[in-house]
């Protein structure tokens, strides 16, 4: 199965900060984690993709959060900068690049304004989660793409070998 994944996850440093989120690198996943992430990758044709690399933000970047979730979004750094268009642009290219190529699945890096799938910070900078997505994972879902993060491999592995 064709399965879109945040390039953060499979270890290129374009984060905010410059660095990667790498699951089969990263400290903060178990062996047993690893294994069916690794199994994912083997089986399956991945498509890395990063909705704000693709829109042109630089990395690193200053941090944004979602400062209104609903219609008009809005996305603002740290310094109050208004960043809402590249994030759209960004939503808007990762939902194109499923189109072309009928992509019916993507695993997101968790909490992210663009990817995160389930909870997002609150837009105050404080550290604080709420429930919500980021623009890219809102608009693929909206559009019958299955999305899950980094915490649901298990979930992720019972999809594809059940579609
Ligand atoms: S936009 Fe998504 S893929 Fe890009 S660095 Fe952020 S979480 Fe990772």
């Amino acid at each position: 199965m064709k399965v879109l994944v945040s390039s953060c996850l499979l270890g290129e440093d374009v984060r905010y900060d410059g660095n990667n989120s790498s699951i089969a690198m990263g400290a903060s996943f178990t062996f047993s984690q690893k294994e069916i992430f690794m199994d994912i990758l083997c089986d399956n044709e991945i498509y890395s993709f990063c909705p704000e690399v693709s829109a042109g933000l630089g990395t690193p970047r200053l941090p944004a959060e979602i400062v209104s979730a609903n219609k008009p979004f809005k996305v603002e750094t740290n310094n109050e900068e208004d960043v809402t268009i590249p994030f759209l642009i960004g939503a808007k290219n990762a939902l194109d690049t499923c189109k072309n190529d009928d992509i019916k699945v993507a695993l997101l890096k968790s909490k992210s304004p663009s990817c995160g799938n389930l909870k997002i910070y609150d837009g105050t900078f404080s550290n604080t989660l709420v429930d919500g997505q980021g623009l890219t994972a809102k608009l693929l879902e909206e559009n019958d793409v299955k999305v899950f993060n980094e915490t649901q491999l298990e979930e992720l592995k019972k999809f594809i070998e059940t579609n």
